[in-house]
């Protein structure tokens, strides 16, 4: 079995057994029933990032295609699915079932949210701070727990999420929409965005709407899965996180620095601060698949402890792990 990493968080540890199991049997049958109901959308013919039309197929994953534009490496759902297609989707027992393993794992995602507070405090240290897409609310609890200097407003378009964060923190500000919906030009000195822009349908039209509630020289700090990682070069194309309907843009700093351009952004900085979710979750990959760009060398050694260590902290130090922390600065 997958060695623990002492000290360092593991993909066990954030991604829990059941989920694990119960994921792909339960996605199966989803994306079935949504494709058996409703009509796909038309199939694009350039990349959603920076338009090139030099697609080439990258993987089939429950029912639905992906492509890869090959200049700016971005991976999308090609057709994307449907907004009927996506309403089934996210009211369906997904949800619920989701939310059920972010509350198992709650704990032990916690320190992944303390790190990036630290590191958002090195660019801004007080003002009104958006947070786009709650959820549950464990960044929330970070802030809370790290005595947070901001004050905190969430969005999110789930009635029962922003109902579960209005009892759990009464002080703090909730919209009950989508960001696009918002409507209050410049109200904001920083937004945070968790692991939501790879379910959006349309990523430059949500960074223009974050632009919008940005003061002049306001900060997004944004996270994504990162298809440039070590992680995601080994597993390729057999992926976890490949899930559509739920994720249909998957980034890499090329189509990120793409994105922030046209959206009005410049790139400030960028962290991989998770190395040991890339070791542990790879350790685990291989002893069901085989990868060709693994290597004998690393195939062995990434099974000893003290060299796993060490190579977990060398991914996050060469920012090569695979979940991207993003710094923007609105520039106009
Ligand atoms: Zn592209």
């Amino acid at each position: 079995m997958t060695k623990e990493l002492s000290n360092n968080i593991t993909f066990d540890q954030v991604h829990t057994k059941k989920k694990q199991i119960k994921l792909k049997e339960m996605m199966s049958q989803i994306a079935e029933r949504i494709l058996n109901q409703t009509k796909n959308s038309e199939s694009i013919n350039c990349c959603p990032v920076c338009n090139s039309k030099n697609l080439v197929h990258f993987t089939e994953k429950f029912g639905f295609n992906l492509d890869k534009c090959s200049k700016c490496s971005h991976i999308f759902c090609n057709p994307m699915p449907s907004e009927e297609q996506l309403e089934i989707y996210y009211n369906s027992e997904m949800k619920e079932f989701e939310n059920e393993f972010f509350e198992e794992s709650f704990e032990n995602r916690v320190p992944i949210f303390t790190k990036r507070i630290e590191k958002i405090k090195n660019y801004i240290s007080s003002g009104k701070l958006l947070d786009v897409g709650s959820a549950i609310g464990i960044f929330i609890e970070a802030l809370k727990r790290n005595a947070s200097p901001f004050h905190i407003t969430c969005c999110d378009p789930s009635v029962d999420a922003c109902n579960k964060l209005k009892s759990r923190y009464p002080d703090i500000e909730i919209y009950t929409t989508l960001i696009e919906n918002l409507n209050n030009p410049q109200a904001f000195d920083l937004v945070t965005m968790w692991d939501t822009i790879e379910h959006i349908r349309d990523p430059i039209a949500l960074s223009e709407s974050i632009s919008e509630v940005l003061r002049d020289d306001g900060f997004w700090f944004f996270s994504t899965p990162n298809t440039s990682s070590f992680e995601w070069q080994i597993a390729d194309t057999k992926h976890v996180q490949i899930l559509p309907p739920g994720h249909i843009n998957l980034f890499n700093l090329d189509s990120i620095n793409v994105l922030l351009e046209k959206s009005g952004f410049k790139l400030v900085d960028y962290f991989t601060l998770n190395g040991s979710l890339d070791v542990s979750y790879v350790q685990k990959f291989l002893l069901e698949n085989s990868s060709n760009s693994i290597g004998e060398f690393l195939q062995t050694q990434i099974y000893n402890e003290q060299f796993a260590s060490g190579f977990s902290q060398l991914l996050s130090d060469c920012k090569l792990a695979g979940n991207i922390f993003v710094i923007a600065q609105k520039v106009r």
